[in-house]
């Protein structure tokens, strides 16, 4: 994963429009040279760290969800977005229990699933609410103490006990790559996610699709789309690099 490469800032609506056509054409061209359908493959662009007022911008240049990592700064430029039609919500980090009730109230997905406790939270608030959410499970394949997610193992006994709500519709599973510049290491995350998809599969309630694996960042996602990627998460190479290092994201 290149963490360390710079990405040109995109500050105008064209910059913006050509950096997400540039990064759309290299996700078909990685579908291409996999065998794969590029309609297989979302572009979820992550817009953390960047005012609400740069994401009218990346609206206007076409985005209509956008991924956020900590759910109190999403929240609030839902607020401040709310004029905008048809623009969705993703939640894509870690999240507390107690704050369960905002994602019920405005997210449309949710990648980071890693507890029975936190399902239990959101289908309740997703009751009051009168809303569902699209999950997705987070897995620790890198097995980095930092990393959240659950381990692999415990995939099988929690997407059982999930079917008991019914406000969560589980859609597959969520992984960040080990963050190294050894391709094979970054790859096996990939792999062990997919293999693991496809054991749920077996035993999955059968109105549970685990259709979806969200895999690859900006440094990663052609290796991810080789790797059966459906949802890849790319915001520096949409919006250029963050200031922010990513330990303000996930703990190192
Ligand atoms: C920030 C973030 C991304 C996107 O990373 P980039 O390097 O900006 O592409 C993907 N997934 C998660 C969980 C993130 O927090």
């Amino acid at each position: 994963m290149t963490s360390n490469s710079l990405y040109p800032q995109a500050e105008t609506i064209e910059q913006l429009r050509q950096n997400i056509d540039a990064v759309r054409q290299r996700i078909d061209q990685a579908c291409t040279k996999a065998g794969r359908d590029p309609l297989e493959v979302r572009l979820l662009p992550v817009s953390k760290t960047h005012p609400a007022q740069y994401l009218r911008q990346a609206y206007a240049a076409g985005c209509r969800m956008f991924g956020e990592n900590k759910v109190q700064e999403a929240y609030q430029k839902w607020q401040e977005l709310d004029d905008l039609d048809n623009l969705k919500w993703c939640v894509i980090g870690h999240l507390q229990t107690n704050k369960a009730k905002y994602v019920a109230r405005f997210a449309s997905e949710f990648h980071a699933l890693d507890s029975l406790r936190l399902a239990q939270a959101l289908n309740q608030r997703l009751e009051i609410e009168n809303r569902d959410l699209d999950v997705l499970i987070q897995i620790n394949t890198s097995g980095e103490k930092s990393k959240y997610g659950i381990a692999p193992e415990q995939a099988a006994k929690l997407i059982t006990q999930l079917e008991a709500f019914p406000r969560l519709h589980i859609r597959g599973l969520m992984t960040l790559a080990i963050n190294s510049d050894d391709t094979e290491q970054v790859r096996s995350c990939f792999i062990k996610l997919r293999e693991l998809r496809d054991q749920l599969k077996k035993i999955a309630p059968p109105k549970m699709q685990l259709t979806e694996l969200s895999m690859g960042m900006s440094g990663d996602f052609e290796l991810a789309i080789e790797e059966g990627a459906t949802i890849v998460r790319i915001g520096q190479a949409i919006f250029g690099t963050r200031e922010q290092p990513d330990s303000y994201y996930w703990p190192k």
